[in-house]
């Protein structure tokens, strides 16, 4: 669970697959649905590595309001795969990423 906060602590960026990115909040925006309902509060976060975006919201606006969701969605390897696999998983995923050719 993150919340709507200074910065997105997450293990991986979704951008990138840099670990233990800082992914630091540059903006902030608000929108409803047509009828002016179904508020959202937006985030726009920037990774300090690749300098990817991150876009978080929650339909509360308070310190503690609780990220519902996160785009792009980052990656999560399941916690009932044991310790050691859910590593070799992990890296194989930044590999994987490494080893894309550049445009
Ligand atoms: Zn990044």
């Amino acid at each position: 669970m993150f919340y709507l906060r200074h910065e997105l602590p997450l293990d991986r960026c979704p951008s990138c697959s840099v670990n233990k990115p800082r992914i630091a909040l540059i903006g902030k925006h608000e929108t409803a649905d047509y009828s002016g309902l179904n508020k959202r509060f937006w985030n726009v976060y920037q990774c300090s590595t690749c300098g990817g975006l991150v876009v978080a919201y929650s339909h509360q606006t308070h310190a503690d309001a609780v990220i519902e969701e996160i785009f792009p969605k980052p990656t999560v390897v399941a916690d009932d795969i044991p310790d050691r696999e859910r590593e070799h998983i992990s890296n194989r995923r930044s590999t994987v990423f490494i080893a894309q050719p550049a445009l």
